[in-house]
């Protein structure tokens, strides 16, 4: 009797034991206030977004912004600002109502072809000026396919279409959090519904691999009513599936997201059927 008492006594020890481990896991587990950064992780915010600044003006500057990596935007912070910055890669997606479903990271070793000197008009300036994209990178089996559908495209209606946005690492959309994070008065929960966390952009994930496309006259997500009158969006609707590509979000699709006519997902040939 004594010799079980003794062994129910450290099976409670031991059950008492995992729950302040456990317990402990979720205190150490940073947080902050999803609706208002507090002073102290305010002041945090704006360390990081001051040590980064500096690199990732460099890297647009070169073009390569969109591959940067976790180790090159760590490294310029201390440990307690790297930790910071974690907490924005492990939020609770569905905490903050995110419907966009996890799409993950890219693989080391995927290969991106950079996509240099695209001209387009430059819908901001005065008269018919042009200007540049500045670089955009795509996944070689993803570059491939959208040469391709363009050439089609070119020879149907004599018209291309231009990647405003390809790749962005899961490391360069951290920093965008961050970044606009500041511009929405520190609240996560705002911030969130207009900039993919980590992690949960196409953008970032090869798999999924999204382009936002621009036409020569400069007509893109800024003015989604003309996209989708486009020749061009017209164009894709019948034919992007033949070179694997789907509108991600068509009109009053079931998981709300709003309609975006200029954001396509390359899914491979094998799903031709998803645009219809
Ligand atoms: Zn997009």
């Amino acid at each position: 009797m004594v010799r079980h008492d003794q062994k129910m006594h450290r099976k409670f020890t031991s059950i008492f034991l995992v729950v302040i481990l456990l317990l402990g896991i979720g205190i150490a587990r940073a947080e902050v206030n999803l609706d208002r950064l507090s002073q102290e992780d305010i002041q945090k915010e704006e360390a990081v977004l001051a040590k980064l600044e500096p690199l990732v003006k460099e890297r647009l500057a070169k073009g390569t912004a969109p591959l940067l990596t976790f180790d090159e935007i760590y490294q310029p912070l201390n440990e307690e600002e790297r930790e910071f910055l974690k907490i924005f890669l492990n939020l609770d997606a569905k905490k903050l109502g995110v419907v966009l479903p996890y799409r993950g990271f890219a693989r080391p070793g995927t290969k991106f072809i950079p996509i240099k000197g695209q001209r387009i008009k430059d819908v901001k300036a005065e008269g018919n000026k042009t200007k540049i994209i500045g670089c955009q990178y795509l996944p070689d089996n993803v570059y491939r396919q959208y040469r391709k559908m363009n050439k089609a495209m070119r020879r149907d209606i004599h018209r291309t279409l231009f990647v405003d946005s390809g790749y962005r690492s899961a490391a360069y959309q951290l920093y965008l959090f961050a970044f606009y994070l500041r511009k929405h008065d520190y609240s996560v929960r705002e911030t969130a519904k207009l900039v993919a966390i980590a992690g949960y952009s196409e953008h970032g994930a090869p798999d999924w691999q999204a382009i936002d496309f621009v036409n020569i006259d400069g007509v893109n997500e800024d003015n989604p009513g003309a996209f989708e009158n486009l020749a061009e969006y017209k164009w894709l609707m019948k034919h992007a599936a033949e070179y694997g590509f789907a509108l991600s979000y068509p009109r009053n699709n079931p998981s709300g997201i709003s309609f975006e006519p200029w954001h396509w997902r390359y899914e491979g040939v094998k799903n031709k059927m998803v645009v219809n």
